[in-house]
């Protein structure tokens, strides 16, 4: 009855789905980053470490060999730091364009042809072409230029290798970190570019990272294949009951909100007898008057809405509107009393809306002979439980009957009836109607049954006067069926049987 939108589940379910694996994207990427970023610091200390190792060394040892007219005074003092230092290739003075002293080639007097003195007083600047350029000439080197003005122009060349710092950090897997200087990049891959790069003032380098999409996706497969794997894997075997339970949440759930709102809910009202086919009570059944689709039965909507709990609403509604019909209707004239049924499923005593709406019943029709019955069935799973029995024990100390509902079927088992005190079981109606096949031996049995545990029964279903004489010869307290009345609106009912 109530129209489902097919696609609109599975819209929701790929939508689900994206937003795991965006999750999970989201999570690598951060991961990934805080990884570039460590390893960014991790360079920068590295570097930085190294050229202040490099200048504190200069200031206080180096810079007293100098001028290098003892070139062998000068690399002996300067050995300590090229044996500490694993960042540091070679030592050289340079003054103008010559070098005059070197650890590498110990040569003097050599001409250095590119060598820019900038007159600044530290410098990191990458020369492609060293000096030494015909003695190692695959190795390109950094050269660490400090310039101390002050001595005459000259300058010292400490070679660093950046490619150390990345030797000795292990290249990371997934990303690239780079150490820019003012006229190359050294990559984490072991490239060098030569490009000019605008450096903050007074910073000698600058390190970053670079993470791109090819590595991303290799990372994230790396670490989260399994897991994004498993996702899919999931999502794909759930969809259909994930597409179920969405609907009964979100098409449905809606619809009924909606007739909630519009008070499209109305109770009708079967008449319960006794033996004597006297009226003696009834049972509520809900029907939904929907302005288009007309009378739509409890049987479309019931499952769902004790499902996702818009029943303890619906139920609420139902009594007060009974409530406001009886409390108008002169019952005491009639001078019968009348027990009212309400169908409550163990959610509905997770809350206490169907408590109060009880207490409210009673108190305004306190003076009334009309009392309370409820009737329980468990549709799902059964699960009695403290709580349960605890509210079941509470209804029947305030006066209310409990029945438990279509009593032998799935719904509910014999287990119920041992675990809860009960007042009446309703047998259900598929078993009167095996009173005309002959074959009774359930019917039977639960009528013995019930006689055995003192509580009453009704029948349930009654619809032929053959079914009545059979229930009628045992006794059996109370009738419901086709046979006395079918449900009716309340207003109604109470035309019908109380005026
Ligand atoms: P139920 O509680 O077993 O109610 C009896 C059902 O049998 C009703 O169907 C009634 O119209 C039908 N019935 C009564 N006498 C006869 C008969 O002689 N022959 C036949 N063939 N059927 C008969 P209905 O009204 O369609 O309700 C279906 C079920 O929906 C109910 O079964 C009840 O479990 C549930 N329901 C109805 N109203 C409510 C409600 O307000 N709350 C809850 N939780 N459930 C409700
Ligand atoms: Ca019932
Ligand atoms: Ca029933």
């Amino acid at each position: 009855m109530i129209k489902k939108a097919a696609g609109f589940g599975y819209v929701i379910v790929f939508a689900l789905y994206l937003f795991g694996v965006l999750l999970l994207l989201a999570n690598g990427f951060s991961r990934l980053n805080s990884e570039a970023k460590d390893s960014e610091n991790w360079v920068q200390q590295q570097m930085t470490n190294a050229i202040s190792e490099i200048r504190d060394f200069y200031e206080v040892k180096l810079s007293s060999s100098i001028p290098v007219s003892d070139c062998d005074r000068f690399l002996r003092d300067s050995m300590p730091l090229l044996l500490a230092s694993p960042y540091i290739r070679s030592i050289s003075v340079a003054q103008g364009g010559v070098i005059v002293c070197s650890s590498i080639s110990k040569q003097t007097l050599k001409q250095i042809n590119n060598w820019k003195a900038s007159g600044k007083p530290l410098e990191l600047r990458y020369v492609t072409q060293t000096p030494f350029s015909e003695l190692f000439p695959a190795h390109r080197q950094a050269i660490l230029s400090l310039h101390f003005e002050t001595k005459g122009f000259y300058g010292v060349y400490v070679a660093v290798y950046p490619e150390s710092v990345f030797r000795t950090l292990g290249a990371p897997r997934f990303f690239q970190t780079e150490i820019r200087f003012e006229n190359a990049t050294f990559y984490s891959d072991g490239r060098i570019i030569d490009k000019k790069n605008s450096l903050p003032l007074g910073q000698l380098f600058f390190v970053d990272s670079d993470i791109s999409i090819t590595s991303f996706t290799k990372y994230i497969f790396y670490n989260y294949g399994v897991l994004l794997i498993a996702w899919t894997f999931i999502m794909l075997m759930s969809a259909k009951t994930l597409v179920r339970y969405i609907h009964s949440f979100s098409l449905d759930y809606w619809q009924i909100r909606k007739a909630i709102k519009h008070s499209q809910f109305h109770p009708y009202i079967q008449p319960v007898v006794n033996d004597s086919g006297e009226i003696t009570g009834g049972e509520v059944l809900v029907r939904w008057i929907h302005p288009k689709k007309g009378l739509i039965s409890p049987a479309d909507f019931i499952d769902q809405v004790e499902e996702n709990g818009q029943i303890v609403e619906i139920t609420s509604i139902l009594i007060q509107k009974c409530l406001l019909a009886f409390s108008k209707t002169n019952v005491a004239e009639s001078n019968q009393h009348f027990r009212i049924g309400f169908n409550v499923c163990p959610i509905q005593f997770d809350s206490n809306t169907l408590c109060l709406d009880i207490e409210h019943f009673q108190s305004v029709m306190a003076d009334k002979p009309v009392s309370l019955l409820i009737e329980v069935t468990e549709r799902k799973e059964f699960s009695s439980n403290e709580k349960y029995r605890n509210a079941i024990h509470e209804l029947r100390s305030r006066d209310v009957l409990v029945a438990l509902d279509d009593f032998g079927t799935g719904h509910c088992s014999l287990k119920y009836l041992h675990e809860t005190e009960v007042d009446i079981i309703k047998i259900d109606m598929m078993y009167v109607a095996t009173i005309e096949s002959g074959n009774t031996k359930i019917l039977d049995n639960i009528i013995s049954l019930a006689r055995s545990l003192d509580v009453l029964i009704l029948a349930e279903g009654v619809e032929t006067q053959a079914q009545f004489d059979y229930l009628k010869a045992r006794n059996i307290e109370r009738y419901q069926g086709y046979l006395f009345g079918k449900p009716l609106p309340i207003d109604e009912f109470i035309q019908k049987y109380f005026r």
